[in-house]
């Protein structure tokens, strides 16, 4: 193994951005500590086949500074990174390139946390906690985090039900849930229960339609969402799926779901509200899964994962109140329930 880790300059506002290079295990990742103003950073690592370093910075600095977000407004003592692996998870994956991603997160002193995220399995990281101990989400520790992302995204679309419609009762209400993933077929299978209509998309067909007829749904292509009829739209696939030109079509009045970064630009959350539509923050409702990794990092057990959970929707209920009271967008709300979590004097 010859690992290298580089520093690169970070943007500002961020903490750390490290260049990990093992070419004998095949590892070229990016690490970046967004904040550990809260305590040591966390948030999962993910494998894409980024078309050029750039975008693999891009994108690994806009998920580390929504960790922070994320974590902070979980209450999880915890700060904001992420790592990518830049390579196709389905080809280029091997357990030594996993081995020599741990040697790096070994590195950085537990100042960073890794776990699972698009592209990375548990037995994956498996192999990278065979060189660190600061890999979680490990089966037979705390497992894997969607079944509780889901959950978390399941109750804050209630309370977000209440706030719009009313009613918290999902009887009838037309949901749409896009993409169908760990996460996506968790949540549906809840609002299934609770009584929703449901409208399914995917780009896996087979899988759409197996999921269709057992839970008695309608499904739609996957570029058809927006123009669908729904009262909910659930984003559970990929982000960037709140645009312009997606916000004026939209016919629900609620977004709730698990994607990360949502919106492909911050001025479509005022696009959506000015046609009256709630988006509840991604990186609010979709804490479930981070909490679950906390329990891990913080060897907590389930009562307390439990009592986060419950209290993201609490939270949602609280930002939903304060955002009616002062006219203000539930997003801006949001930011600063943050921005003072972190303010130095809260923070220390
Ligand atoms: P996943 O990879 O298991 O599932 C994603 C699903 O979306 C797949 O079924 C895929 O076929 C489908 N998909 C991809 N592009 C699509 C498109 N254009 N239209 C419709 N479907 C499409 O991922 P996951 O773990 O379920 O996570 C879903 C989202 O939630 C991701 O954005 C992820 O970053 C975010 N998230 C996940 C967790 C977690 O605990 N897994 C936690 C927080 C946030």
């Amino acid at each position: 193994m010859v690992l290298t880790l580089t520093d690169l300059t970070a943007p500002q506002g961020f903490q750390r951005l490290v260049l990990a290079q093992d070419p004998q295990a095949g590892l070229r990742a990016l690490i970046c500590l967004h904040s550990t103003a809260l305590g040591p950073a966390a948030g999962g690592c993910r494998m894409w086949a980024y078309p050029d370093d750039e975008a693999a910075i891009h994108d690994v600095t806009r998920l580390a500074r929504g960790m922070t977000y994320k974590n902070a407004m979980a209450d999880l003592g915890l700060g904001g990174g992420k790592a990518v692996i830049i390579g196709d998870a389905r080809t280029d994956k091997t357990p030594a390139m996993m081995r020599a991603f741990g040697a790096a997160v070994d590195a950085l002193g537990g100042t960073y946390w890794t776990a699972e995220d698009v592209g990375i399995s548990p037995a994956d990281m498996a192999h990278a906690a065979e060189a660190t101990r600061f890999a979680v989400g490990l089966s037979g520790a705390s497992g894997d985090p969607s079944p509780w992302t889901a959950e978390g995204v399941f109750r804050c679309l209630r309370v977000g039900a209440r706030h719009v419609f009313g009613s918290d009762d999902l009887t009838g209400r037309r949901v749409l849930v896009q993409g169908l993933g760990h996460v996506g077929m968790s949540l549906a299978e809840k609002l299934a229960a609770a009584g929703a209509r449901l409208i399914l998309t995917d780009i896996n067909q087979p899988a759409l339609e197996a999921a269709a007829t057992r839970l008695g749904a309608q499904t739609c292509a996957p570029d058809q969402v927006f123009d669908q009829q729904i009262d909910i739209l659930a984003p559970c696939a990929l982000g960037g799926v709140l645009t312009d030109d997606s916000a004026q079509a939209l016919t629900a009045r609620l977004i709730c779901g698990a994607a990360n970064n949502q919106l492909a630009h911050d001025g479509v959350a005022d696009a959506l509200a000015a046609r009256g539509i709630t988006y509840l923050p991604d990186y609010v409702v979709n804490a479930g899964g981070i909490i679950s990794v906390a329990s891990e990092i913080h060897g907590h057990p389930d009562a307390w994962r439990l009592d986060r959970l419950t209290a993201i929707a609490g939270r949602v209920d609280q930002m939903l109140a304060r955002a009616r009271d002062t006219g203000r967008l539930p997003a801006q709300v949001a930011d600063e329930m943050v921005a003072a979590m972190l303010s130095p004097r809260r923070a220390a």
